[in-house]
């Protein structure tokens, strides 16, 4: 018995609640041939999240769910698991987490039966009460069969007294807080809805006279959708006899989109706001030239979260733009890897120098962002290592200070570099030879803007600024952990 108790609160001090991180979620409704287009569709948004996907058809009298650990294509790409899923309505989800709960049963979307009705959900984002929010229904009498933050949202859909279902969806958001986009799906009706900031992205396409919705307009392309809108902040969209119809529940908010989507984790060809990621990228980079002013022969990319921002910093600087580092497509992102000992690996595997461009160069080399050094560190070593004469880091973004509770895998201050060294510390650390960030106003300029905002930024830029739009209300006290942590220990096994 002391050794369980042990054990557990070992899982309890690990425990981490981030289990919905930048998931990608799509639904497509009325239309043939819906889960294929639904696996395109997830294919499209793979960077969103590769640990595990999933997707609830609906084939007009049953809902059909089929879920796999990994990659969409590896999944869903055989008529033999297709065909599993009939119908013309359909929803699907790519799921990233940080630690924990890698069970299947927390692979979306979920689905419940309801006294309305079925409804499958798929959820990206993080709320920021799901604790709390989970022991007042554990309190009532819920039981949790996973430990993902959407379950909540279930929980509360379920437990609604209204009797339609898109009304029950409008109780149980009102309870909610934090970051989120989601797709639902009943037995007539598909429901995409965002935070009411906006925080999590979500778009409306047509295809035919279905309607589709999307974490990214790069999953409507794959299927040649249309893009017709993104959903608004705090908007409910839904799609009944093929009519899309639009409720706005919230008192109205200014719209505050996550500034990581614009940096890094968008696909470069998704539209953010009317123009494409690899537009905006490219600015970050043109604007990080125009505030430096160092001399260097060569401007080499991190492939590829760097790319476009080191094209434009070396139009911006007229300086060669060459491929000093090669990159392994077959590796996914370094960031997936959860210690910190695999992911520093995890930069070997992905890429290399390529010494014919960089022997004997000074060179500028770019990168979107620097979370904990991993990346820059080895890479910087990599450079000198294959003859480089100097090396300067150049971040298109500002200095990262303060962790994310939206649905973005950024870590505790802890383990932030920003957050506890100085930009001379950061620069002794990766062993560059000097490094600079892109400006907090350089970088809403780079967007568009004059510049930020005080009193109302026009951004989620907390990892910057501490700024958070919905504060965290969740306290982690040992009561409030006690419950998720069985069910932990129980997913785990
Ligand atoms: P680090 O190596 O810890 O400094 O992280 C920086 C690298 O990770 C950069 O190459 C970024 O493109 C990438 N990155 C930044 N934020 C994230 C994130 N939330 N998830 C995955 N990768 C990220």
């Amino acid at each position: 018995m002391k050794k369980i108790i042990e054990k557990l609160r070992i899982k309890l001090r690990n425990y981490n609640p981030k289990l919905n991180e930048e998931c990608g979620v799509f639904g497509v409704s009325n239309i043939l041939d819906a889960s294929a287009l639904t696996a395109l569709g997830l294919h499209a948004l793979q960077h969103r999240g590769q640990e595990g996907c999933g997707i609830v058809s609906f084939d007009g009298s049953q809902y059909h769910s089929e879920k796999r650990y990994g990659l969409v294509g590896d999944n869903f790409n055989k008529e033999k698991v297709l065909k599993k899923l009939p119908g013309k309505y359909a929803i699907g989800h790519n799921r990233y987490s940080t630690t924990g709960g890698t069970a299947l049963r927390n692979i979306q979307p979920f689905f419940a039966d309801t006294n309305a009705g079925g409804i499958g959900v798929a959820h990206n984002g993080n709320l920021t009460n799901a604790i709390t929010l989970r022991n007042e229904l554990v309190k009532e009498g819920a039981i949790f069969y996973t430990t993902s933050d959407t379950e909540v949202i279930v929980q509360l859909i379920a437990k609604s007294k209204r009797s339609k279902t898109i009304d029950k969806i409008i109780d149980a958001i009102f309870h909610i807080q934090g970051g989120y986009a989601l797709v639902m799906m009943t037995k007539n009706i598909l429901i995409g809805l965002r935070d009411p900031y906006g925080i999590r992205p979500l778009v409306i396409g047509k295809l035919k006279n279905s309607y589709v919705f999307a974490s990214e307009t790069c999953a409507l392309d794959i299927i040649g959708a249309k893009f017709v809108r993104e959903v608004e902040n705090g908007e409910i969209v839904y799609v009944e006899n093929d009519e899309l119809k639009s409720l706005k529940p919230f008192s109205p908010k200014k719209v505050r989109p996550c500034v990581f989507e614009y940096i890094y984790f968008s696909r470069p060809d998704s539209i953010l706001n009317g123009k494409t990621a690899y537009e905006y990228r490219k600015n970050f980079g043109t604007q990080l030239a125009k505030e430096d002013n160092i001399e260097a022969d060569i401007v080499v990319p991190v492939p590829d979260s760097g790319n476009a921002a080191a094209l434009g910093y070396a139009q911006e600087k007229k300086l060669p733009f060459d491929l000093g580092l090669i990159r392994n497509h077959y590796v996914g992102r370094t960031f997936i890897e959860p210690s910190q000992k695999i992911r520093s690996l995890g930069v070997k595997l992905k890429l290399n120098a390529n010494l014919s461009v960089i022997n004997d160069k000074k060179i500028i080399l770019i990168d979107d962002s620097l979370v904990r050094g991993t990346t820059s560190h080895k890479i910087v070593k990599m450079l000198y290592n294959a003859g480089a004469k100097e090396v300067h880091v150049r971040i298109a973004s500002p200095e990262i200070k303060f962790p994310d509770f939206y649905g973005v895998d950024m870590p505790t201050r802890k383990e932030l570099l920003a957050a506890n060294n100085s930009v001379k510390e950061i620069c002794d650390f990766i062993n560059a030879k000097s490094l600079k960030y892109l400006s907090i106003n350089g970088l809403y300029k780079a967007m568009g803007f004059e510049k930020r905002n005080e009193t109302y930024p026009q951004l989620t830029d907390h990892y910057f600024t501490g700024d958070y739009p919905v504060k965290p209300i969740d306290e982690l006290g040992d009561d409030k952990i006690t419950q998720l942590s069985l069910l932990s220990t129980a997913s785990n096994n």
